[in-house]
């Protein structure tokens, strides 16, 4: 299996991929193999993965999608990738990302863009494109993810491929570059959701070694997927579901919420006041985390150092300004610009409030309903250059995505049709720590 994967990445036309771990793989395929014949192997013993190129991996190159992190090789293994080798899975290799995951269409890769596997001319959505695109193309049948705003969901939903974003802290950040500590979260993509049921049994649970991890018990999330939706409620905010909506995807949309009535299911409308804030808050909190987390990038202790520095202040500021990509110099100047003093009150702490203000919208809302289902973006894949002279128009790319990140709470993306030959995605969000429900609600559409 892993052999007829690694071949298949060799013809890969998509530039999914980082790096290719084809030694690791060999090595980790034969002791899957032993595991088998001696009889403890599990079900995802011997199944291929690939890892967002965010999570760090003992002895392999973990760039960020940065000039960077090009020669950063981590000494360990984050818990997520620790822990789908004890599964016995087979790391196939690292696969492309915008860099530091800032970004909406994997175009922000020192890598290059990755091409949607559905039309080479479109992108695969961020930042996650390359783990979403390698499974839409075949190339591996699972990956992980990270997903701080979106970025799980909207390449799945552009790829046609399924997507879950975990509740905050229910997958441990451990060994994942932070790109923004308090909405980063890790979690799997793959076809289905009976697929990503069992990856994210095998990721999901307290870590000690992540402070924010939840010390809650993971339930068992492939038992619950066949249980009947008759009576599951679901709510549709009017806030996404109104005039604005491209008439196509209303209409993709309404006939997949259709077919959950023909389940059981009760539809009724919501409101979640204060949604339509999440892109102002959401650019002003990941900027500031990100300025403070990547102050670590200094040309000293990881990474690229510029040539013959004059002094140390030449040395970071020369580092900095030769290594970083455009976006991420953006959101550092952004960042820091909303943590100074004399704007941290104005900027900062006011997004915060925001923020507090959309998780109680959600709060409420999920109180009356057990399912609330919205658009993934408001189109399917856009053209690879057509967003990339205006950060702005890219921002509002995520405008569906970007407040569940701000709440904590979980999301999927499910295939749920097509505009013309392009996949769209139907998002599915649940009340803290209810993976199991969207993993059901999901499955009983596929
Ligand atoms: N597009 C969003 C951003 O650029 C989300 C990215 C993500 O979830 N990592 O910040």
């Amino acid at each position: 299996l892993a052999q007829d994967y690694l071949g298949r990445i060799k013809a890969d036309t998509t530039n999914s991929f980082i790096s290719v771990t084809e030694e690791i793989a060999l090595q980790q395929a034969k002791a899957a193999d032993e595991r088998r014949a001696a009889g403890n192997a599990g079900l995802l013993t011997g199944l291929p993965i690939a890892h967002k190129d965010i999570f760090c991996t003992e002895g392999v190159r973990t760039s960020c999608g940065s000039k960077m992190l090009d020669n950063f090789i981590a000494p360990y293994n984050a818990t997520v990738v620790e822990k789908c080798a004890a599964e016995g899975m087979v790391m196939l290799g690292k696969t492309n990302c915008d860099e530091f995951a800032m970004g909406s269409s994997n175009e922000n890769s020192f890598y290059g863009a990755v091409k949607n596997p559905w039309d080479a001319e479109r992108v695969p959505g961020g930042s996650s494109g390359g783990s979403a695109a390698a499974v839409a193309a075949g190339l591996v049948p699972a990956t992980t993810g990270t997903d701080t705003g979106g970025s799980i969901r909207q390449p799945a939903a552009f790829c046609g491929i399924t997507g879950l974003r975990p509740t905050y802290g229910r997958v441990s950040r451990w060994g994942m570059v932070a790109y923004a500590s308090s909405l980063d979260q890790g979690g799997p993509m793959a076809r289905t959701a009976e697929d990503c049921a069992l990856l994210l049994q095998a990721m999901a649970g307290f870590d000690q070694k992540d402070s924010t991890s939840a010390q809650r018990d993971v339930p068992d999330y492939s038992t619950s997927l066949n249980a009947p939706l008759s009576g599951l409620k679901i709510g549709l905010p009017k806030e996404f579901f109104n005039a604005d909506l491209d008439g196509q995807m209303a209409s993709v949309l309404q006939a997949a919420i259709d077919e959950y009535r023909k389940l059981g299911a009760e539809v009724k409308e919501i409101s979640l006041t204060n949604v339509g804030l999440s892109i102002p808050a959401y650019y002003i909190i990941a900027p500031a985390e990100a300025s403070s987390n990547l102050s670590r990038f200094d040309g000293v202790r990881y990474g690229y150092r510029c040539d013959n520095p004059k002094d140390l202040m030449d040395l970071y500021k020369r580092s900095r300004g030769e290594a970083f990509g455009e976006e991420v110099k953006r959101r550092i100047m952004v960042g820091t610009y909303a943590l100074s003093a004399g704007y941290y009150d104005a900027y900062y702490l006011k997004a915060q409030k925001i923020r507090r203000l959309i998780q109680q919208d959600y709060i409420a809302a999920l109180n009356d309903v057990d399912v609330i289902m919205a658009p993934v973006t408001p189109t399917p894949a856009f053209r690879i250059g057509e967003n990339t002279n205006d950060p702005v128009a890219m921002y509002m790319e995520d405008i569906f995505t970007l407040s569940l990140n701000l709440a904590g709470l979980p999301g999927m993306s499910v295939p749920a049709g097509f505009i013309g030959h392009l996949p769209v995605g139907l998002q599915l969000i649940g009340n803290f720590f209810d993976e199991a429900r969207l993993l059901n609600v999901a499955h009983q559409f596929q």
